[in-house]
């Protein structure tokens, strides 16, 4: 049973608003579309672990991702944690292809692919961590610690994996994806005699110990305020700014038109300046010039008065979506 859902991370929203309102000229176009896929391809391994975790039985297991915990000094964070009555297991999962190996003794995976060798650090240890910290964690907030296994999952199945030292060790923490379920079976019969916990409490816990991370991305990537574009994105051909006629957005390229396109671009004012705007912030972003407009677009929102005017909140801008 999935208890937390995989949503689209949120590194992965700031990205592509920051990406679509960034110039092609800007000196950190190339680096901020680079980051962007580099997160869409560990999302994308991700989500290719939900066929085979289907076959794990609905009534033994409970499936959490996108954990953020902290340990009382820093966080950690938890791609999936599978929590069954006997053991917890923690999934780190990997979407590389090429050739991989683990270099143990230098504690590196080195990646070899057309040509080109690349040395990343080695999940093995990154997961060792995370287990180490989900057990203080739960040993200071619970006061007991659950047995916690691991797995380094590699979410693309033509990867070929080894080791330099022929390291059983290693390959024994390491997993493809289609062999996932086999490999928490043979985990089952090995704490088959652990006692039982109750899971419901604990995932509720571990839910509302969940914090999600929001951080300041023009601050992270040294982009000034002034070279993000400000207007409504054309939803067909991508141009900003439209411009506003008569109740609608038309776009002066394609002339495509729409109602409700402010909506995407308040979307990425929250992402990238401020969870809350006001009457003559918003007038500026989207470009328009009547102040009872850009209140009837933003009446819904629900709004707080701060100082000297309203402000609004832009996080209900997205209480319809999952
Ligand atoms: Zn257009």
């Amino acid at each position: 049973m999935i208890i937390k859902p995989r949503n689209l991370p949120i590194e992965i929203r700031k990205l592509e608003s920051l990406q679509r309102r960034l110039s092609l000229k800007h000196p950190q176009y190339q680096h901020v579309s680079d980051q962007l896929g580099k997160f869409k391809s560990g999302h994308n391994g991700e989500e290719s672990l939900d066929f085979p975790l289907s076959f794990l039985s609905t009534q033994k297991y409970r499936i959490l991702h996108n954990l953020r915990l902290n340990d009382g000094s820093r966080f950690f964070q938890l791609d999936t944690l599978i929590l069954s009555p006997q053991f917890l297991l923690i999934l780190e999962v990997k979407n590389y292809s090429g050739t991989l190996t683990f270099n143990t003794s230098y504690n590196q995976l080195i990646r070899e692919k057309d040509g080109l060798e690349e040395a990343f650090p080695d999940p093995v240890i990154q997961v060792t961590r995370q287990q180490e910290q989900l057990q203080a964690w739960m040993q200071a907030q619970l006061g007991f610690t659950m047995m916690v296994e691991t797995l380094v999952v590699f979410a693309n199945e033509r990867t070929v994996v080894k080791s330099t030292e022929n390291d059983k060790e290693t390959m024994l923490r390491v997993t493809n994806r289609s062999a996932l379920p086999y490999r928490i079976r043979e985990l089952e019969k090995k704490h088959q005699h652990n006692k039982k916990h109750e899971l419901k409490s604990l995932s509720d816990y571990l839910i509302r110990a969940n914090q999600e991370i929001d951080w300041d991305i023009l601050e992270k990537y040294q982009i000034k305020r002034t070279e993000i574009k400000t207007g409504v994105a054309c939803p067909k051909c991508a141009l900003i700014p439209m411009l506003r006629e008569f109740r609608v957005w038309a776009c002066p390229r394609c002339q495509f038109k729409s109602r409700d396109s402010h909506l995407e671009a308040l979307k990425d004012y929250y992402y990238l300046i401020s969870p809350t705007i006001s009457n003559r912030e918003a007038r500026d972003f989207l470009h328009i010039s009547s102040r009872d407009i850009a209140y009837w677009m933003l009446r819904r929102l629900g709004s707080k008065s701060a100082g000297r005017g309203m402000r609004y909140n832009l996080g209900n801008l997205f209480d319809y979506e999952g």
